[in-house]
Formats: C-alpha cells, sequence, structure tokens
C-alpha cells in the first residue's frame, strides 16, 4: 500500500531542502499533487495529511473527482492536461487555474465560459520550450504575444508560465529548460507580470526550484506508480 501522508511530507521536506540550496523562503513554491488516474480515495487521503492543491489532466476525471471531493473545503482543482475546446465548459466551473492555456482559440473559449459562468479565471501560458512536435505549449517566441492577449481578455488573469520539457533521464540535463522559461519570463516583463512558474515533476522538482520554480506538479512521488 502506498503510504501517502508518509510521501506527502517527504516531497514537501524536499521542497524545503530544495528552497534553502536556492536561498529561497520557506514557502515560497506550492505543491500541486497529480492525481491523475488515481482514485478520489486517494485525492481525500492527501487532503486529510494537509494538501490542498490537486491537478488533474483529463476533462472527465477532472469534473468527476471535483463533484466527488465537494465537501472538502478549501480544496483547490488545476487542469494541467491538454484541454480541447469543447470539454471547456465542463473544466471552467471547477479549475482554481487552467495551466495549459497553448493558443488564442483556446483562450477564447476560456473567456467565452469563463463569461457565461459569471466567473473571473486563473491561467498560466504553457510553453513548449524543447519545440517538440508532439507536446502542447506555445513556441517561445510565441508567448509574449499569447500573454498579451491573455492580458486584454476579460474575465481571465495570466499568472504565469508552465513547461513539461524533454523527458530527460538524468535530472540535472532538464535544467537548462527550466532556465530558458525563466529567463523567458524575465524577457516578457519579470514576476510582477507572470509571477508564476510551474514547472518541476517528481523526477527533477528540486532541480526546478532551483531555478525558480513557484509551483511544482508532483504525482508519482505522492500517490505512487500508476
Ligand atoms: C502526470 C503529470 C505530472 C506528474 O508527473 P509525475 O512524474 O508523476 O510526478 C506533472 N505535470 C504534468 C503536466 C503531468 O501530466
Amino acid at each position: 500500500m502506498t503510504d501517502i501522508a508518509a510521501n506527502l511530507a517527504e516531497v514537501l521536506d524536499g521542497i524545503d531542502e530544495a528552497c534553502a540550496r536556492a536561498g529561497r523562503p520557506e514557502g515560497s513554491v506550492k505543491l500541486v499533487a497529480v492525481s491523475k488516474t488515481k482514485p478520489a480515495a486517494d485525492v481525500r487521503a492527501a487532503y486529510e495529511a494537509g494538501q490542498r492543491i490537486f491537478g488533474e489532466n483529463y476533462a472527465q476525471e477532472f469534473v468527476g473527482k471535483a463533484e466527488a471531493l465537494k465537501d472538502l473545503d478549501g480544496i483547490e482543482w488545476h487542469f494541467i492536461g491538454s484541454l480541447q475546446r469543447n470539454k471547456v465548459r465542463q473544466v471552467v466551473p471547477h479549475a482554481g487555474l487552467i495551466q495549459t492555456i497553448d493558443s488564442e482559440r483556446l483562450l477564447r473559449e476560456v473567456v467565452k465560459r469563463a463569461g457565461r459562468a459569471g466567473r473571473q479565471i486563473d491561467v498560466l501560458v504553457e510553453v513548449n520550450v524543447g519545440r517538440e512536435e508532439q507536446k502542447a505549449g506555445v513556441l517561445p517566441e510565441q508567448a509574449g504575444d499569447l500573454v498579451g492577449k491573455v492580458a486584454e481578455a476579460e474575465g481571465v488573469r495570466c499568472r504565469g508560465l508552465m513547461v513539461l520539457p524533454p523527458f530527460e533521464l538524468d535530472p540535472e540535463e532538464a535544467r537548462p529548460w527550466f532556465a530558458g522559461l525563466r529567463t523567458l519570463r524575465e524577457k516578457l516583463g519579470g514576476e510582477e507580470i507572470l509571477p508564476e512558474l510551474s514547472m518541476g515533476m517528481s523526477a527533477d522538482y528540486p532541480v526546478a526550484i532551483e531555478e525558480g520554480a513557484t509551483m511544482v506538479r508532483v504525482g508519482t512521488a505522492i500517490f505512487g506508480w500508476r
């Protein structure tokens, strides 16, 4: 059996240690517990151990768990998967943050649905730093344009940038990708305009924190293998 509370404590320690190494204040990194493919009971166990932010990749599963766990006060759901426009309507009412805005068409749909739901919604712009054909995200040189479009739009607020870099066996090899997202943020106006950098997963979140992540998305290290 996976000991979710013990795993969670270990990841939180890992986050604190990485903050200390990087000379960053404790509490400057938010943990998004990625619960995709795991049952709602696992999310509940993590919540009971103190975790509040959860990330999901698939619209149907996202909505199902958010509804099943409505009784959990202060729980926050982030959508971190690739979002189809025809799923935006379902996702918007439950999303505290949509991390994967990567086109103007998707943005327009989120704006429309946020308007109809009568709410403001926070988003991140996903950047394809590795320029991988099979991956979602805007190319780095297009990110500024999309960030600008979000800034002009009603009902959405751009909180920062998100990256899912090319897979590397050695977490050190991921460092330049994370640094690249931070550099891009500087180019686009810095942390006043884009406070959040969502980067780092189970295998490489300490490196991502050393490179400036404000949000790490950790699944396997908390909930076990999928
Ligand atoms: C699944 C997933 C994660 C978590 O990955 P782990 O390696 O299990 O920590 C983080 N971000 C995204 C976008 C994911 O799809």
